[in-house]
C-alpha cells in the first residue's frame, strides 16, 4: 500500500504513469488533498472511477488515526492520534478571535530531552516522526476547518518532541506545509529547548520561519535544574547562537517562560532575564505553568505575572502573557497522551 503523503509530485507520476495514467492525474490528486484537503480518493470526481477505485484500493491518504477527541469550551480541539506502530501523539488547534486558527502539531513521540515540568518529557523518547506523520497532523485540522468554512492559518511545531532533535524530516515537514499546505512562512514556527548547532544551522536555511526558544531560567545553575541538556549547551553558548541567529537572519526570536510560583517569577529571575536579554531584537512569551501529575510546581498569579512583566518593561524587552488554552481538556504538554494511555491500561487490565 502506498502512502500518498510519502510521495512528492515526482514521486505519485511515476506510479500513475506506471498505472497508463496521464501525468496531469497527479496535479489533479495533490489539489485535491493539499487544497480541498478532500482525502478520500472516492470523493475525487474528476478522476475516472476506474482510477478512483484503484487508489482506493492500492494508496492511502496518510497513516493516523483518531484515538481521541475532546473540544473545550474557549474552542480548542485536541486530539490524540495512533501511529501505525501503535504509539500516541498529540494535535491541538487553537483558535483566536481574530480568525487565526492555529495548528499545535508533534515532531516525536516522547521526548528525550525533557523538561521537568513537562507531560512529554516525563514518558521519555520512544521515536522520531517522519516528515508525513509531521505534516498529515496539519493536514487533518486544515480539513476538520475547511468542512466549516475557515482555513488554518498558522502551524506551530511545539507539540510533543524536540523538533531539532529530528531536524531533517522537521524540516522536510516545514517546507511542505508551505509549499503543499500553502501555509505562509512567516505563520510557521519552531519551538525548541535550544540546541545550539542546530539554531545555528537553522539560521543557514534562508527561510522566513519563525523560531521561538524555551528559556524557562536566566541562570545555568536554575536552567540546569529543569533541564539537564543545559548542561550540554548552556547559557552563554545559547545566547552567542541566538544572537548570530538575529544578526544573520534579521528576525526577531520569541522566548518562552513558563511562570512557576516561586520558582521562574521572582524579582531575582526577571532582572536577570532582563539583563540577558537587554538589547536583543526579541518577544517574551510567558506562560503561567500547565499543571501536570509529576510536577510540583505551581503556576504564578496575576499580580505575580504583572510584576515580572513590568521588570522585563524596566529593561526594555518586550513581553505578553500566553492565554493558556484548553486547560480544561488537558490541551497542554503531552497531557491527554498520558490520560488517554492510561485510560487505555485500565481498560486493558479488566
Ligand atoms: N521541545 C520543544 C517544543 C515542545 S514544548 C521546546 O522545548 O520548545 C513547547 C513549549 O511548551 C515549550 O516552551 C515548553 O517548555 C512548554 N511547556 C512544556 N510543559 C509545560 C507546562 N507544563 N506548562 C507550561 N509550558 C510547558
Amino acid at each position: 500500500m502506498h502512502n500518498l503523503l510519502e510521495l512528492d509530485r515526482d514521486g505519485l507520476t511515476r506510479i500513475l504513469e506506471q498505472w497508463g495514467q496521464p501525468s496531469f492525474r497527479a496535479r489533479q490528486i495533490l489539489t485535491w488533498v493539499y487544497q480541498r484537503h478532500v482525502t478520500d480518493f472516492a470523493d475525487m470526481t474528476d478522476l475516472p472511477l476506474d482510477l478512483r477505485e484503484r487508489l482506493v484500493a492500492e494508496m492511502k491518504t496518510g497513516s493516523l488515526s483518531l484515538a481521541h477527541e475532546r473540544r473545550s469550551r474557549d474552542g480548542t480541539l485536541k486530539r490524540v492520534y495512533r501511529l501505525d506502530d501503535g504509539q500516541l501523539i498529540e494535535t491541538v488547534l487553537m483558535h483566536y478571535r481574530d480568525r487565526r486558527r492555529s495548528a499545535c502539531i508533534s515532531t516525536q513521540a516522547g521526548c528525550a530531552l525533557g523538561w521537568i515540568f513537562c507531560a512529554t518529557g516525563e514518558m521519555g523518547f520512544v521515536r522520531h516522526l517522519s516528515a508525513a506523520e509531521i505534516v498529515e497532523q496539519a493536514l487533518l485540522l486544515a480539513q476538520e476547518l475547511t468542512g466549516r468554512g475557515e482555513r488554518l492559518s498558522n502551524v506551530v511545531l511545539m507539540g510533543m518532541g524536540e523538533p531539532f532533535h529530528n531536524y531533517d524530516e522537521s524540516l522536510k515537514a516545514v517546507r511542505r506545509l508551505m509549499d503543499d499546505l500553502g501555509i505562509g512562512a512567516r505563520h510557521i514556527t519552531i519551538s525548541t529547548v535550544g540546541l545550539v548547532p542546530q539554531i545555528r544551522r537553522f539560521a543557514d536555511e534562508g527561510l522566513q520561519v519563525r523560531l521561538a526558544v524555551s528559556l524557562h531560567a536566566a541562570t545555568n545553575a536554575d536552567r540546569s535544574a529543569l533541564l539537564p541538556v543545559n548542561r550540554r549547551w548552556p547559557l552563554r553558548e545559547l545566547m552567542a547562537a541566538c544572537r548570530d541567529y538575529v544578526r544573520k537572519t534579521g528576525r526577531r526570536i520569541t522566548f518562552e517562560w513558563a511562570l512557576i510560583r516561586g520558582e521562574t517569577d521572582t524579582m531575582e529571575q526577571a532582572h536577570a532575564l532582563g539583563k540577558l536579554l537587554q538589547g536583543l531584537l526579541c518577544h517574551v512569551n510567558a506562560i503561567p505553568l500547565n499543571p501536570t501529575a509529576d510536577y510540583a510546581g505551581s503556576p504564578s498569579s496575576s499580580d505575580e505575572v504583572e510584576r515580572f512583566l513590568s521588570i522585563l518593561a524596566d529593561y526594555g524587552v518586550r513581553a505578553t502573557v500566553r492565554v493558556r488554552r484548553g486547560i480544561d481538556i488537558d490541551a497542554g504538554c503531552g497531557q491527554l497522551r498520558a490520560a488517554v494511555q492510561a485510560k487505555e491500561a485500565d481498560s486493558d487490565a479488566l
